[in-house]
């Protein structure tokens, strides 16, 4: 059983690892960087220790640091939250060397689902269906045509690094591709110090639904069903709910039977999730698996009424997962918005400074997880996510309606938000038939007039 947990991150996974770590009797530490030092979750670690300035490079993504800290504080095991070097394989093999359980899977699982063309083959190799696409990496230009031409238009180039939303390029036909190739080739060296690229058919109307597993160190792995996160801006999400309003129970059924068994051909361990895009036909592929626990997990935690952040710690401490397969059950319906400061008025640009007056809304079936409060000063060097709010409900009616009203009753002054925008999807029939796909965001923003989601900032009535 871990005793102390360092957590390598910050915002609002930070607390959440915080409050899992509280409930289950483990000590916490926070390393924080010097912009974070009013953040919720320094404040509410028992210990925590500055390890460096603002910028992540100097700070949540120095390795040695982290692992100084680690020593200095005795810690038994770091928990990496999401982003920063939570899918880093040399952190996580640095944790083993120097004997701290990195919550997580191991290093090598990380270093091969890291790479994404990598983790194709392994699906592949596991009999999971992927999206018709080039065998591996390809690097020659005339090699890449011939073989997006056999795969036929449109596809799209992807990073073997990318992550986030980034490091993907759309071609259409031969003439642009040669083009996208290249330049696809160039961002990636840039921006993940990899150039390398794999090409996928690009699904014209796909939605992305993925899988949530949990394993533990004795071999046994379990699902736990779906989110449906088909609403992205930019490949990036920006609502998630679970179930999915397009799944038939046999749909359902299949596309869990596939994620355990991937995750046992990996000799996966700990919390994963196994991410699909789903054609209108009820098709699915493999797409990528993400190592790590994801920022739309509370949805999964809300019908199922499993706590993954405390399953991660214990799997990690060496426990026999809790559930067996038959334990796991869908409750109820959960939907959940990220709230960003960001102005969607001005194309989605961060908006960064201090919350004057912050409220959040409540009541039943609303969760909030959230590391600001009202006088809390948002940093310009991070993400632009400050809260998530989930609500759940018998139905998915009634946890959309609840959404609703508790996105109106949200009351944030001094800064913009995407609150209202969010709220004018939620509202939307379209989304509410259940109907849409990772298209429906640029959709929407084509159909929609702009006043019915910029805001003022006023309360909506
Ligand atoms: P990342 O690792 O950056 O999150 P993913 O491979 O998970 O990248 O893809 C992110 C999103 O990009 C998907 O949810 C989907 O909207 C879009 N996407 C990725 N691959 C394809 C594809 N082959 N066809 C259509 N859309 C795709």
């Amino acid at each position: 059983m871990i005793k102390k947990v360092l957590i390598a991150n910050r915002g609002e996974i930070a607390l959440r690892i915080v409050r899992a770590c509280h409930e289950l009797g483990i000590k916490t530490l926070c390393v924080y960087s010097e912009a974070d030092e009013q953040s919720l979750h320094v404040q509410l670690a028992d210990e925590a220790i500055c390890i460096g300035p603002a910028a992540s490079n100097l700070s949540y993504l120095k390795a040695d640091r982290i692992l100084s800290a680690a020593e200095i504080a005795n810690v038994d095991a770091i928990h990496p939250g999401y982003g920063f070097l939570a899918e880093n394989a040399d952190f996580a093999e640095q944790c083993e060397r120097c004997n701290i359980q990195f919550v997580g899977p191991s290093s090598q699982t990380i270093r091969d689902f890291g790479d994404k063309a990598r983790a194709r083959e392994m699906a592949a190799a596991a009999k999971v269906p992927t999206i018709p696409g080039s065998q591996g990496v390809i690097r020659d230009v005339n090699e890449a045509v011939k073989v997006a031409t056999k795969i036929g238009f449109p596809v799209i180039i992807k990073a073997v690094a990318g992550g986030g939303g980034k490091g993907m390029r759309v071609a259409h036909n031969k003439v642009t591709f040669q083009r996208e190739f290249v330049n696809a080739r160039n961002e990636a060296e840039k921006a993940f110090g990899n150039g390398d690229v794999y090409l996928e058919k690009f699904l014209e109307n796909p939605r992305h639904i993925e899988i949530q597993i949990l394993a533990d160190h004795h071999g046994n792995v379990i699902h736990l069903f779906e989110r449906d996160c088909s609403v992205q801006r930019r490949h990036q999400k920006l609502i998630e709910e679970a179930p999915s309003p397009f799944l038939s129970d046999d749909m359902r059924k299949k596309m869990g039977r596939c994620a355990v068994k991937l995750a046992q051909a990996a000799k996966y361990r700990n919390a994963g999730t196994i991410e699909f895009l789903v054609d209108k036909h009820g098709d699915f592929y493999f797409i990528e698996m993400n190592t790590r626990i994801q920022v739309e997990h509370g949805v999964t935690e809300e019908i199922t009424g499993v706590d993954l952040v405390k399953e991660q710690l214990l799997i990690a401490g060496g426990a026999k997962l809790n559930y067996e397969q038959k334990d796991i059950k869908i409750l109820r319906h959960a939907i959940e918005c990220r709230v960003c400061a960001e102005d969607p008025g001005r194309n989605f640009a961060p908006c960064p400074g201090e919350i004057t007056l912050y409220y959040a809304p409540g009541g039943h079936g609303v969760r909030i997880d959230s590391h600001v409060y009202g006088g809390y000063v948002i940093p310009s060097h991070y993400d632009s996510m400050i809260s998530k709010v989930i609500t759940f409900g018998r139905t998915r009616e009634l946890a959309l309606d609840r959404m609703d009203r508790a996105l109106r009753e949200y009351l944030i002054r001094g800064i913009q938000t995407n609150i209202h925008f969010s709220r004018a999807i939620i509202r939307d029939p379209i989304f509410r038939e259940g109907k849409a796909t990772t298209k429906y965001i640029e959709e929407f923003l084509n159909r929609v007039p702009r006043d019915m989601y910029i805001t003022t900032n006023d309360r909506q009535p």
